[in-house]
């Protein structure tokens, strides 16, 4: 009746009916008769379920590794902290710095905004400490919070969920954590005695194509491997090949115990396709949140656009760090720590070795802050952390920096954080436990 009332198909007002009933709007029982309401009946309560309302849908899910390390200090405050990949207090007060962190709140500056992209002053000086002839401008750089906000600009502007990027086996779990919950694939590629291994990489650019290859060639994280000179060459010749952009992470570069390491890629690079990323973190100290990206204008404009949404880095710690660079204590602050990290390696070696015996291995350090650790494979790191843990000593355990399980279990103890003693203490711990962990 209503059909021909409205001049219409029975089946549109049939389709019409069943909407306004999935919608909540037909009321009535059977055999009493049905009308339209004007309002669904509203609900008492409707709870946002925050996990679902997440776009972010593996964030919640996901192990959050990131957390986990960085509560060490406030839940265990007096642990003998081998987890932690900085200098710890002692480069502290080996430091002036602490000495321009004091002039720069002085200066009424510190306390207003500066440039999104960062303080002129900062870049310039940026511009001349990397000394690359890829680099001459102050607006190739972008200061950023910690390195770890410039790979999130930079894989934001790259890449999007679904797609994929390639990366070295193991890597930085800091990285990994973000590819993952951006819902970007990882495609892994070993690495051997000479870094990223090219046969393999070569292997995976010929049949797929990630948005960028993102590599920490300089004592590296955690294997504390560099990628070698040829290897370099071949990394860039691949990138030209199949047009894939580098994402250089060098935050390991000036830290070396022994010879310099090779050139960075950035400054070998004649196509323009390295993005470089820095940071003050292991140069300096983590809780600066201080770092930088540099590369093609063009693309470092994206990334300004995009850190304009969340205003800038601090000014205060940039007008501190821009005189400190200024003024040339950077590199006399460096020769310092290198000399302490070097014994602090050694010490920390000296109570390794006689673990071989156990079956543990690892590599001597030529650079960067870790000692990463094959153990035996009855081992379980996590049980291990744990019972450490009770005895007051904590390190990294290696699944973090792995996507899938490796075929022997792996630790990494960060060798800078704790002074002489304390590594002397520590490593009798980790010793005692380990002992009685393989006798079990
Ligand atoms: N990249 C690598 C390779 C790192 O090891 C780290 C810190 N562990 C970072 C980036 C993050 O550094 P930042 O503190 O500057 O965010």
């Amino acid at each position: 009746k209503l059909a021909t009332r409205l001049g219409v198909s029975r089946n549109t007002v049939v389709r019409a009916y069943a909407e306004l009933e999935s919608e909540g709007f037909i009321a009535g029982r059977m055999g009493s008769g049905r009308r339209v309401e004007a309002l669904p009946p509203a609900p008492l309560l409707t709870r946002v379920n925050w996990n679902s309302q997440s776009s972010y849908n593996h964030l919640a899910s996901s192990p959050s590794h990131m957390a986990e390390l960085l509560s060490i200090t406030d839940a265990y405050p007096d642990t003998i902290n081998f987890a932690h990949g900085d200098g710890g207090k002692h480069t502290l007060s080996s430091s002036c710095f602490p000495d321009y962190v004091k002039a720069a709140a002085e200066k009424v500056q510190s306390y207003f905004f500066t440039a999104v992209h960062g303080l002129p002053l900062l870049r310039e000086q940026l511009v001349e400490w990397m000394g690359m002839e890829q680099i001459s401008s102050p607006e190739q750089v972008c200061v950023t919070s910690g390195s770890q906000e410039g790979l999130y600009l930079i894989t934001s502007i790259l890449a999007k969920p679904g797609d994929c990027i390639v990366t070295e086996m193991p890597t930085y779990f800091g990285s990994l954590q973000l590819f993952a919950s951006l819902g970007i694939q990882i495609i892994p590629v070993p690495l051997d005695q000479d870094g990223m291994r090219m046969d393999v990489l070569e292997g995976i650019l010929a049949r797929s194509h990630p948005r960028f290859i993102y590599t920490v060639p300089t004592f590296h994280n955690p294997t504390g491997r560099t990628l070698s000179f040829v290897r370099r060459k071949q990394l860039l010749a691949l990138s030209e090949r199949y047009g894939i952009p580098i994402v250089e992470d060098d935050a390991y570069r000036h830290l070396h115990l022994d010879a310099e390491p090779p050139s960075p890629l950035n400054s070998m690079d004649q196509s323009g396709h390295v993005i470089y990323l820095n940071t003050f973190s292991k140069i300096l100290f983590p809780g600066l949140r201080t770092g930088w990206i540099a590369g093609n204008q063009q693309f470092i404009q994206l990334i300004t656009r995009l850190k304009e949404l969340s205003i800038s880095t601090n000014t205060l710690g940039q007008i501190a760090l821009a005189s400190f660079l200024k003024n040339g204590e950077l590199a006399p602050h460096l020769a310092t720590a290198r000399n302490l990290y070097r014994e602090q390696a050694q010490l920390m070696e000296s109570q390794l070795a006689p673990l071989r015996s156990l079956g543990i291995q690892y590599e001597k350090a030529a650079g960067g802050l870790y000692f990463w650790i094959a153990l035996p494979e009855e081992l379980n790191p996590r049980e291990l952390m744990h019972t450490c843990m009770k005895s007051g000593v904590s390190f990294t355990c290696g699944d973090m920096f792995l996507v899938r399980e490796a075929e022997q279990p792996y630790i990494r103890l960060c060798y800078t954080h704790e002074g002489a003693e304390r590594i002397e203490q520590g490593m009798s711990i980790l010793t005692h436990v380990l002992r009685k962990q393989k006798e079990a």
